[in-house]
Formats: C-alpha cells, sequence, structure tokens
C-alpha cells in the first residue's frame, strides 16, 4: 500500500507537502493554490499544523474540509 503522501505526489505531478513546507508555500494545484505562505496564508498555530501534515494553506484547508462546493 501507497502512503498518503506519496499517493498526493502523484496526483499533484510530484509535488509533494514536504517540498511545500520546504518551500514555504502551499501544494500545487489541482490539490492546492500553489500560492506562497509569506503573509496570511497560516492565520493560527493549528492551520499551521495542518499545513505541515497536508501541505494546504488555509483557504485551501477551508475548501476541502467544506467540500468544495460552489
Ligand atoms: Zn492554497
Amino acid at each position: 500500500m501507497k502512503s498518503i503522501p506519496e499517493f498526493l505526489a502523484r496526483l499533484s505531478g510530484g509535488d509533494t507537502p514536504q517540498a511545500a513546507v520546504d518551500d514555504a508555500r502551499c501544494l500545487l494545484p489541482p490539490i492546492g493554490c500553489g500560492r506562497p505562505l509569506t503573509d496570511g496564508g497560516l492565520p493560527d498555530q493549528a492551520t499551521a499544523r495542518e499545513w505541515h501534515i497536508s501541505g494546504l494553506c488555509a483557504g485551501c484547508q477551508d475548501r476541502i474540509h467544506t467540500g468544495g462546493a460552489s
């Protein structure tokens, strides 16, 4: 069984949460938005912790957690 990071990397064309964290940005599209997190991307500790795991900024975490409708 493949690991989740490996699965995500495959979906995102080789990008990984680890690479996103190293570059201080969100995962590349179509998973994330690819934006740098220099300001406003991680408003609180919980979001920052989630970013370290998933590689997603606050906006993308919201989008995924709410099902992406609209
Ligand atoms: Zn994002």
